[in-house]
């Protein structure tokens, strides 16, 4: 993977190990500096987890979902330092270090802890046939979780998979980011201060190599969030070792914009929902599909709205911050560019910034079409493309023609018609008359179909996917000498199974 041009490495005097510095990408200074974990180091982490888990994991989910709700105590008291670092380190603003990062973590584990023990429960399955016996699934830790998160939500994507992955009875090595590992490492100096087992949860930071270090390193499942490209070759290494994962990739959420939706309400939601977090967010609207009889007065709205907003500094009272990463940057700068080329006309923005800082101001695109990469390729940053369409059925057809498929967004004054649009767009999650929320309800299932991931995080079956499912299996009356299927084998046997047949499967 090449270096992005903001973190250099160099060399700690003390360590001589090499180092990643941290830069804040609305100022560009430097804010601090992490090792560059090698495979050694990833391998002693996991060993150490490994051996903090047995313990753990003896102890009552209850009990485990109490002492996790420590954490939570520390983070609200400190909530303001979290949020500062945040905004230093990620670019975002503080609304949104508050709003979309650490209240959801609060939310998050305070409903896990509060539902896990009944999640967790030994599940009973009625058999239909052999009623003689008795099944029983039981929810067992699956041992060390490695976890490796991208930059975009340092905080809120890797500390609920994290606090889900510790309640379910593992333990956690964290690999966060190379652009954003300072809030990683607070993250970890929050359980510390809460008192919480040590070696339980350990961050270690680097590049890819240190993450494909903790996938080699023996972990028991991995669970993955970042690029489409970095996924597949993550979940290619998974396979090779045959360790569970779980990949949250990449979106390209369509927004469908039905003739009768209401206008302000869409206007705004499409705004928000396009330039929130920078519009570094994977379920970003990433493109909108309107239709001829309400665009103009639409796009009006959405013009107005975006002229409004207020970009800068995230500790200033702005709404858009800095973008995170120089390369996300260039890439909304060719994409942008390409599609102005090809015909798209910016009314907002279009540009990137001058002067200090990485900044590129909410932009508005109209006259888009379905070829157009800016259409077609995850943008990940502050651009709402926008295509006429001549009906809704054009719309949906356009928003299934991805090869992504996260979120999606439909927009109508009906329901009961939004509800039936929604079940036939190919997303993993698809709201109506709202936008980006669903990651803040961590009782719903997030993640993506087609080459937006596999499996899901949050809910039930998130929590239960964080653990092995062992199978037992028990008689439940007298015991016969032996069953009628045993040895020896007979004629008899095989003329009794045709009567069952005839009479359980006739017709
Ligand atoms: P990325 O794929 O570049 O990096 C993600 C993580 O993988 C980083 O920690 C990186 O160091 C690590 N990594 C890189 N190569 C590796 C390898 N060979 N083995 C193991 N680990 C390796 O992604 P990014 O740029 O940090 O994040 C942005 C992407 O993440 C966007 O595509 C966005 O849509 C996606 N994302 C998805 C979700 C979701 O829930 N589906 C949420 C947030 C972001």
């Amino acid at each position: 993977m090449e270096t992005p041009t903001h973190i250099r490495p160099d060399k700690a005097p003390s360590r001589g190990a090499e180092r990643i510095d941290v830069h804040n990408p609305a100022t560009g200074e430097k804010i601090g500096s992490v090792p560059v974990e090698d495979a050694r180091a990833v391998a002693a982490a996991v060993s150490r987890a490994r051996l903090a888990q047995r313990e753990w994991a003896a102890r009552s989910v209850a009990d485990r979902a109490r002492e996790v709700l420590k954490f939570r105590s520390e983070l609200v008291r400190q909530a303001d330092d979290v949020a500062d670092l945040l905004v230093r380190e990620n670019g975002k603003t503080r609304n949104e270090a508050f709003g979309m990062e650490i209240f959801p973590v609060c939310d998050l584990v305070t409903y896990f802890a509060k539902r896990a023990s009944k999640i967790l429960a030994p599940q009973p399955i009625r058999l239909h046939l052999m009623l003689h016996r008795r099944s029983v699934v039981h929810y067992v830790p699956r041992g060390v979780v490695g976890i490796i998160s991208p930059w975009n939500f340092p905080f809120a994507i890797p500390l609920g998979e994290t606090l889900m992955a510790l309640i379910a009875g593992n333990a956690v090595v964290l690999k966060p980011s190379e652009i954003t590992p300072l809030i990683a490492q607070k993250a970890k100096e929050l359980w510390d201060r809460a008192g919480l087992p040590k070696d339980l949860f350990q961050v270690v930071t680097g590049r890819g190599e240190t993450g494909a270090a903790l996938i080699e390193s023996g972990v028991n499942q991995i669970i993955f969030t970042g690029s489409v490209a970095t996924g597949k070759r993550v979940a290619a290494a998974c396979g090779a070792k045959l360790i569970p994962c779980t990949m949250e990739l990449g979106g390209k959420a369509p927004a469908v914009v039905c003739d009768d939706a209401p206008l302000e309400r869409t206007a705004r939601a499409l705004v928000w929902g396009a330039f929130a977090n920078s519009g570094q967010v994977c379920v970003s609207v990433e493109r909108a599909y309107v239709p001829q009889s309400i665009h103009d007065a639409l796009v009006d709205r959405i013009v107005a709205l975006t002229l409004e907003l207020r970009q800068g500094d995230g500790h200033d009272e702005v709404d858009v911050g800095a973008m995170t990463w120089d390369r996300q940057i260039d890439t909304v700068e060719r994409q942008v560019d390409e599609a102005i080329r090809l015909g798209a006309r910016a009314l907002t923005g279009g540009k990137r910034r001058d002067g200090r800082g990485r900044f590129y101001p909410p932009t508005v695109l109209v006259d888009c079409t379905p070829d157009m990469p800016i259409v077609r390729a995850e943008t990940f940053g502050p651009v709402l493309p926008i295509c006429k369409v001549s009906s809704v059925d054009e719309a949906m057809r356009l928003a299934n023609d991805s090869h992504l498929g996260l979120n999606a967004y439909v927009f109508t004054a009906d329901r009961r018609r939004g509800e039936e649009l929604a079940v036939r767009i190919e997303a993993g999650s698809v709201m109506v008359n709202d936008v980006l929320s669903v990651y803040g309800m961590p009782e719903t299932p997030f993640g993506g179909v087609k080459e937006s991931g596999l499996g899901r995080v949050h809910s039930d079956d998130g929590l239960r996917d964080l653990c092995d499912k062992r199978h037992v299996n028990i008689d439940r009356v007298g015991l016969p000498k032996k069953e009628l299927w045993w040895y020896p084998y007979s004629q008899k046997t095989i003329d009794l199974t045709k009567r069952a047949m005839r009479f359980l499967y006739r017709g």
